[in-house]
This record gives structure tokens, sequence and C-alpha cells, in this order.
């Protein structure tokens, strides 16, 4: 029995999320849920949307599957899922990208993996809100150093890209590559303009890619990465990415293999892991029982993977690939059209890969 932490999230969080422990639970291996819930609902009620017990829980149970939580834009509290990965040094954010036969996309045969540095660059939250203290400290120092200025009315965000959190990152990208077989690493940056943050990541890259001489290794501008990606997504395997390209590349591959209903993820450190969608909340569907639940059943076969429960991995793996196959237990985003009538509900999902998976 396998003590896991459970963040079931808001929005749709709860949904998807019930859904997948169900298919999860039906694979045979046995859970003990540690349920503990984070977000705006518990900020109301305890003043801190991340508490230190999910964080203790965490550490106790080494491995966590969360639903996704909501972030206020602009104001309010700072996001809960930046602050998990930062707290637990949950330092590399892994997302597989795969076709699966059936669901519509205009792309066949895609097979990318996004490695995402997770806890430095601008996700850094080392922020200066226009006309505080700290952004004319700020702007004092920068304009005695550097000769530049920077306008008084502006709001400042830091980017920290260190040596150690960029080896790191690469390293584990390569040997994730080792590990699965995977024959090219990619690095993808702005190091033409960004010299010394982006232009770091680069040459520690190239560094690190010096120690593994049988998997091959290059590098993108993230601009031309992008169009790339779009015309020719075939000629890549592994992507290794400073945090905000990496977030923001995750979205694009995931269009690529039909949308984010079918993106999974993982956030892992030296200790603990946290599996979860790359999507979030979807807060206009909260409650509707309609959103795809996929992308956080393939979250769970990579926890499942992750724990060494292959033979249930790949149960659930090819139940979730028979019921996308035949395309008739699939939601509304899997359908021809959104207003598909024939779209499933989000538990309908769940009980069809549970017949499969039992019969
Ligand atoms: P989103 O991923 O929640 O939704 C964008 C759109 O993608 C939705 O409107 C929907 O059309 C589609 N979509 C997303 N998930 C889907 C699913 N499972 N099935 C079918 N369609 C799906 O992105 P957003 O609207 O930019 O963000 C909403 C909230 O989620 C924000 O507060 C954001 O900060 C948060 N967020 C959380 C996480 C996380 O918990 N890790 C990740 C991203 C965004």
């Amino acid at each position: 029995m396998y003590r896991v932490t459970l963040i079931p999230g808001d929005g749709v969080g709860p949904e998807v999320t019930e859904a997948t422990t169900r298919v999860l639970e039906a694979t045979g291996v046995e859970f003990d849920w540690d349920i503990q819930n984070a977000g705006e609902e518990v900020y109301n009620k305890e003043g801190n949307p991340l508490p230190d017990r999910v964080l203790e829980s965490i550490k106790n149970n080494k491995i966590a599957i969360k639903g996704p939580i909501t972030t206020p834009v602009g104001t309010g509290f700072r996001s809960v899922n930046v602050a998990l990965r930062q707290s637990l040094d949950l330092f590399s954010c892994l997302r597989p990208c795969k076709s699966y036969s059936g669901a519509r996309t205009k792309y066949e045969n895609i097979d990318l993996v996004i490695v995402r540095e997770n806890t430095e660059d601008l996700y850094a939250g080392i922020e200066y809100e226009k006309d505080s203290e700290g952004t004319k400290a700020i702007i004092d120092i920068v304009e005695k150093i550097s000769n530049r200025t920077i306008r008084h009315d502006s709001g400042i965000s830091i980017k920290p890209i260190s040596v150690f959190g960029t080896d790191r990152i690469v390293r584990f990208a390569f040997e994730y590559a080792k590990a699965t077989k995977r024959r090219k690493v990619t690095c993808v940056h702005k190091a033409n303009i960004m010299k010394f943050s982006d232009g770091l990541f680069l040459e520690v890259a190239r560094q690190v890619a010096k120690d593994y001489p049988d998997i091959e290794f290059e590098d993108k501008i993230i601009d031309n990465m992008c169009m790339q990606l779009v015309q020719k997504p075939e000629l890549y395997d592994v992507l290794v990415l400073p945090n905000l390209y990496g977030d923001i590349i995750s979205d694009l591959a995931a269009g690529l293999i039909g949308g984010l209903g079918l993106a999974p993820g993982a956030n892992i450190g030296n200790e603990c892991a946290v599996f979860e969608a790359t999507h979030g909340s979807a807060p206009k569907y909260k409650g509707l029982n309609k959103v795809n639940p996929l992308a956080m059943m393939l979250s769970g076969v990579m926890m499942l993977r992750h724990l060494g429960e292959t033979a249930a991995a790949e149960s659930l793996d090819s139940a979730i690939t028979s019921v996308i196959q035949e395309g008739k237990n699939v939601t509304y985003d899997m359908k021809p059209t959104h207003d598909d009538p024939t779209a499933e509900t989000t538990s309908g999902v769940a009980d069809a890969i549970i017949t499969k998976m039992t019969n």
C-alpha cells in the first residue's frame, strides 16, 4: 500500500482528481490517500493557500498527485504551484507529449519530452512593484553601475539563472534521455539577447553535454524553436529549457498532440515528486463534469512508473490508449466539434477506462 499525498486542487481539479484516483485504484495497486487541500478556499480559511501541513505531508510521503490550483492574476497570493515546486526543490518539470492514435490533431507521431527548469528564472518570484522602495533602490543601483536608465514608473521582475540550477536540470535531461533511450537533447534559450542568464544556461548545457557523448546535443533560440516545432516537430526529441520558456513550450507541445487534455507532467526533486497535468483549473468548466481527465490520468501513469509499478502503468496506459482510439467515450475537446452531443463526461471517461482494465 502506497501512502500518497492527494491535492484535489480547485476549479476542475476535484473532478479530474476523482476520476484519476478511481482508475489508479482499478489497476489493483493499493493507495492510502493523504488528502491535503490547498488554494483559495484554504487561504480564506487558514490565511495561507499552501499551509505547512501540505508540505509536511509530501515530505513524509515523498510522493504526491495534485489537481490544478487557480492563481489570482496581478494581485492576491502568489502561485501555490510555483511555491510548492520551490519549497520542495522539485527542480525538474518533466512533460512528455506523445501522439495518441485517434486523437484529433494536425500532427501525427509526435514524441517530445519537455524538461523545464522549475525553480529559477523569471519564476523565482523576486519582483518589485512600481513605486515601491525596492524598485527605487534597484533603479538607483542600475543607474549607478551600468550608466543605463530604467523608467521610474516601471515594475521589475528579476531573472536569476545559476550554474548550479542549470547543471542539475541539464544533467536530469541527459540522464532521462539515457534511461529512456532517446537520441537527442536540444537546449532552448535566448542567449543572443540575455547573454548572462540564458547565455550561462547555454554554456553550462554545452559543458554537461560533454559527459554524454552518446547522446546528440544541439541548441536552438526560443523563437526559432517555436516555429520549428510547428513546422517539423519530428526533428526534436528531449528539450531542456529555463522555466518560462519551458512553461510556454509545454502548452505549444500540448497543442501538437491534441490539447491540454492530453498533456501529463511531473515535478521531480531529489527527495520528492509531485505529479500533475500541464493544464490549469479551467474555472469556467468547474463542476460541469465535462473536462478531459486524461492528462491527470496520464500523470498517474507516470506516478505508477515512478513507484516501479510498471505492469499497472502499462495496463492503465493501454486502457487509455484504447479509449482514445475508439473515440466514443472521450470528452468534448476530443470530439469533431466542441458541442458534440455524444461527448463523454469526466466521470464517464473513468468508467470506460475501468471497464477496459477489468475486462
Ligand atoms: P487552463 O489550462 O486552466 O485552461 C485553458 C483552456 O484549456 C480552458 O479554457 C480549456 O478550454 C482548455 N482545457 C484546460 N484543461 C482542460 C481539460 N482538462 N480538458 C479540456 N479542456 C481543457 O489555463 P488558464 O485558463 O490559463 O488558467 C486557469 C487557472 O489555472 C489560472 O488561475 C492559472 O494560474 C491556473 N493554472 C494552474 C496550473 C497548475 O495548477 N499547475 C497550471 C496552469 C494554470
